[in-house]
């Protein structure tokens, strides 16, 4: 029998630790006088394009950095960096989430008195991203209509820990049968005080009213 046995809760830790870290970015941006805005949602809702849309409309009144989640590429940053806008990659490699502590080593590495609004765009993944703080402003949620009918009710939890939802793509809508109204009912079913915002990021459509609910 062994003298002690110490018992560690794996999930416990790793979020408490993650909790710290994100504490700490959320002072470092703070101190910085810097918004700090979480992009999340799955490969292909167009997170990056919304950023870039975002990137087109402020880049005159703040001074951006976008941090891209990546899990090898650097094909987001690359498309950001397109704008005029300065980038950092975060190659998770097999981490299919950011979490604060990557964030922070990303932030050691660049001159924050340089900037004012910070974009991260998460890796691309509906779920766990939602369950790591990385001491952001605002977590936004991006679902596209091109991922069907279901993606807000089976979500609810993503849903919940959010701050806003953007349904991208609704030029598409019609043509894929998917009804915009009813992606926005089922946020609300989650969680009515989540705003929710309707944009086509392609087609340049709702873009000023999602600057506006971003506070920006
Ligand atoms: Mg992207
Ligand atoms: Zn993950």
């Amino acid at each position: 029998m062994p003298e002690r046995t110490v018992e560690i809760d794996i999930r416990k830790d790793l979020f408490g630790a993650n909790e710290e870290a994100a504490a700490m970015n959320a002072a470092t941006f703070k101190d910085h006088g810097i918004t700090a805005i979480d992009i999340m949602g799955s490969v292909g809702t167009g997170k990056t394009q919304i950023i870039e849309a975002l990137c087109d409309r402020l880049k005159g009144m703040y001074r951006i950095l976008m941090i891209a989640g990546d899990l090898a590429t650097t094909i987001d940053a690359d498309r950001v960096s397109s704008h005029g806008v300065d980038t950092v990659q975060i190659n998770t490699r097999t981490a299919c989430h950011l979490d604060a502590r990557m964030v922070r080593v990303a932030l050691n590495d660049v001159d924050l008195s340089l900037y004012d609004l910070v974009f991260i765009e998460n890796v691309g993944n509906l779920i766990c991203p939602a369950g790591y703080s990385l001491g952001v402003d605002k977590k936004v949620v991006v679902v596209s209509v091109t991922e069907g009918p279901y993606m807000v009710r089976k979500h609810p939890l993503t849903i919940k820990r959010s701050d806003m939802v953007v349904i991208n793509k609704i030029d598409l809508a019609e043509a894929i049968g998917v009804d915009v109204d009813s992606l926005v009912n089922d946020v609300r079913e989650v969680d009515a005080r989540i705003p929710v915002y309707s944009v086509s990021a392609k087609s340049d459509t709702g873009i000023d009213r999602l600057i506006e609910g971003l506070g920006l």
